[in-house]
């Protein structure tokens, strides 16, 4: 199989509400598409959204990368993978959602060739997965109606994103245990919102009030290593690091320097799917456990995250791939297939992926 056209391209795809974080609010999943066509006529597909504020990769940055390193795989055989593998990632430094997304259709491709589904490639595991939901940054009343909203849909796990201001964060939290019960397990998530004080206030509060955290995340700015140290020796929930770890090496300093309990992978953070093995190797070596996660992701990159995810289920033991369901409508024929809290992976080889719609081409290289 011999590469010979990728194209590069957009797609939007509004979502039900407006998705607000800490750090950002959203509208719309508007994510930059490649697809990778071989001679034999197979395409492998890939996704990457601009999440600047987290990856620092906009539209026009992801577009630039993916050109750049795509003008280096035509002609290339999928069978020598890993040479394409070493292309990608030796193109340029950083572009880390760029190399996701040609990394995905490259994998999409590889696993193709083999006549197998993707998570099968990877090892084999399970066809079928249970997401959390996230339930975005609001009013007190709108966070808890949300959250009964999620739990009749048959979400049990909810990831409660939170402020800047600890007070309402600590009401936000106490307000939504009460309306959904204790048997519905919390997640919070503070994408790098709270000082170290702040993250310890809050979290003991919480605790004290008798909320059983299944972990926090990110309490403290990305780079506040010692931060994280500070927090994650001082609280009794698990402290989970998302924003500060990017690369393996990231993996190893934040595990080794007990910055962390939990590893969020991330496939946008790590430039697709060969690094996130390393980092679930190197989780597995320490027994740290891992969760797969998504940025505002539609249903390609998803996809790739759900079949490793599945692959490597000893390690990823929570999973955090909602992107989809945050989703208005879903423009890809294929792939997995999304019903309240279950995830179901194709069993077509790659990731099974047949086409999509409203598919706004940019660029063409061949
Ligand atoms: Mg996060």
């Amino acid at each position: 199989m011999i590469i010979k056209k990728i194209q590069i391209g957009k797609i939007k795809v509004p979502l039900i509400t407006p998705f607000k974080t800490a750090l950002r609010t959203v509208e719309a999943v508007e994510d930059i598409v490649v697809i990778i066509e071989t001679d034999k006529g197979n395409k492998g597909f890939g996704e990457a959204p601009p999440t600047a504020v987290i990856t620092g990769d906009t539209h026009e940055s992801i577009i630039g990368a993916i050109t750049l390193i795509g003008k280096q795989l035509i002609g290339k055989n999928i069978e020598e993978f890993n040479k394409l593998i070493d292309i990608v990632q030796g193109a340029l430094i950083k572009n880390t959602s760029a190399k996701a997304a040609v990394e995905i259709a490259l994998y999409d491709l590889f696993a193709q060739s083999l006549g197998k589904p993707l998570y099968k490639v990877l090892g084999g595991g399970s066809n079928e997965l249970k997401t959390d939901l996230t339930i975005s940054v609001d009013s007190v009343e709108k966070m808890v109606a949300d959250s009964l909203k999620a739990v009749e849909k048959g979400f049990d796990e909810l990831k409660i994103k939170v402020g800047k201001n600890i007070e309402v964060d600590i009401e936000r939290m106490k307000a939504i245990f009460h309306a959904v019960g204790p048997n519905i397990k919390l997640r919070l998530d503070a994408n790098q919102g709270w000082t170290v004080k702040e993250s310890l206030y809050a979290i003991k509060k919480i605790e004290e009030y008798g909320i059983v955290l299944d972990f926090v995340e990110q309490p403290v700015k990305a780079d506040n290593i010692n931060g994280m140290i500070k927090v994650t020796s001082e609280v009794l929930s698990p402290i989970l690091a998302d924003e500060s770890i990017f690369s393996p090496r990231d993996a190893v300093e934040v595990i080794t320097r007990n910055a962390g309990d939990i590893v969020n992978i991330k496939l946008m953070k790590t430039g697709g799917i060969s690094n996130a093995l390393k980092i679930i190797n190197i989780c597995e070596i320490y027994n740290v456990p891992c969760m797969i996660g998504c940025m505002l992701e539609a249903g390609i990159s998803v996809t790739a995250a759900a079949h490793l995810a599945s692959a490597r289920s000893s390690v990823i033991t929570r999973i955090d791939l909602d992107g989809p369901a945050l989703c208005s409508e879903n423009p890809i024929d294929g792939g997995i297939i999304m019903e309240g809290s279950k995830i179901i992976l194709s069993d077509e080889p790659g990731l099974g992926i047949k086409g999509i719609d409203k598919f706004e081409l940019l660029i063409e290289l061949n």
